[in-house]
């Protein structure tokens, strides 16, 4: 039997009884370990105390919601997606290629529903299948069969309408989600609730090889900049040096990024989706802009070092920042953050050729310049920082 077209998760969330067999059933079914959970039944709860006259009266809800990868029309998790390990089958099935996958974790910031998780063993991410061997087959995903009040189910054929927005799910029109959601009669009320999706990756001490990559880049960029401005007044020491400094921040950069991937060694494919992942373009601007940066020391090629190398340095910037701009992440996808998380590492850069100039000057300009580098290394560095821990799924 053929499988369905466009399958969909339908969940009747009026009659979920919050026992979880789903989500055990899922667990079992694919051999995930303790806290890897492809599907999660969510508790959504709320409401207040009343008083009326001397007595107090609970007006409260809450209800249950089963929730897995949704399957999207316009899954983000692959157009982000630097390999192309994460696709969509011809039937809408969206699945992963784990031999593709460098466990970046991009997928996992890009899909609103927390979907994508690290396989911590092979350093791969993995995700709900819909148990694709069962389907093609003609049977249920194992989530479905367990479920003993039909509150899980699945059909084929998506409705060609967006679903509605329904409370606390993120915006369906952000990713269009295969999921036919009946909504409880309390759903209306949980507009202030948080859904408090566990992120797929780990944000914690993962992120300082980014912290480090992305500081180290633009600072790379910055200097490339403040060469070209200045160079023409710099000795021929400090010019030389400050030209090999940026190759050799750059090539460190991509060095400490690796550190972040689950699997270094698929890093060559991370160029694989020019088409759609911002991840896959900056990789490729990254390498540009070191072949650049090797050139102009090698050559001391004025058209190189003062006009190719910090243009080539400013589209850099530009495909950074473009990677963290998820519609699925608002905290970073507006002008303000994108603003700080460029400057901040690019000043730095673009001041310290100017730290030997005033050296020059006299010890207390010296002393000014370094010290005025040295506050603005020091911000940048915890600008990033918290630009990586505001990192939030909710709220889209
Ligand atoms: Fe699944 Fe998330 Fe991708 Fe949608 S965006 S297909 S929910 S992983
Ligand atoms: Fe996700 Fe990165 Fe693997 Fe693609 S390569 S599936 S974005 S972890």
């Amino acid at each position: 039997m053929t499988a369905p077209s466009r399958p969909a998760f339908r969940v009747d969330t009026s009659v979920c009884s919050g026992c979880k067999a789903c989500q055990i059933a899922c667990q079992d079914r694919n051999g995930l370990e303790a806290g890897r959970l492809w599907r999660r039944v969510y508790e959504v709860a709320g409401g207040d105390w009343h008083s009326e006259g001397a007595a107090w009266r609970p007006d409260i809800f809450a209800y249950n919601l089963s929730l897995s990868c949704n399957h999207c029309e316009a899954p983000i998790c692959a157009e982000v997606c630097p390999s192309g390990a994460m696709h969509t089958r011809e039937d809408g099935l969206v699945l992963l290629n784990e031999d593709a996958c460098l466990g970046c974790g991009y997928c996992g910031w890009a899909c609103p529903y927390g979907a994508p998780q690290l396989r911590a063993d092979a350093g791969v991410m993995s995700k709900c299948t819909f148990c694709v061997e069962d389907l093609d087959e003609g049977r249920a995903p194992a989530c479905v069969s367990a479920c003993p009040v039909r509150a899980l189910d699945f059909e084929s054929g998506m409705p060609q309408e967006a679903p509605p927005r329904i409370d606390p799910l993120p915006d369906p029109e952000l990713t269009r989600p295969a999921l036919v959601l009946k909504a409880h009669a309390d759903a209306g009320r949980a507009h202030d609730r948080d859904l408090d999706i566990e992120p797929g990756l780990p944000h914690g001490l993962r992120e300082w090889s980014l912290v480090l990559f992305t500081l180290l880049v633009q600072m790379a960029v910055g200097l490339s900049v403040g060469l070209g401005l200045v160079r023409p007044w710099l000795g021929p020491v400090a010019g030389t040096a400050g030209q090999i400094l940026v190759p050799s921040l750059t090539l460190v950069a991509m060095a400490v990024s690796a550190l972040h991937l689950g699997r270094p060694r698929n890093m060559i494919r991370a160029v694989a989706n020019l088409r759609w992942s911002w991840l896959s373009r900056e990789i490729l601007l990254a390498v540009g802009f070191l072949g650049l940066g090797l050139w102009a020391v090698v050559t001391d090629a004025v058209l190189v070092r003062q006009w190719l190398l910090p243009v080539s340095g400013v589209g850099l910037l530009v495909g950074m920042s473009r990677v963290y701009m998820l519609r699925t992440v608002p905290v970073w996808n507006r002008v303000r953050t994108q603003v700080g998380f460029g400057v901040t590492g690019f000043l730095p850069g673009l001041i310290l050729p100017a730290v030997p100039l005033l050296m020059e000057k006299g010890a207390v300009a010296g002393w000014a310049a370094s010290s005025v580098w040295t506050v603005g290394l020091g911000l940048a560095i915890w600008q990033r920082s918290r630009f990586y821990g505001a990192y939030v799924r909710r709220g889209v």
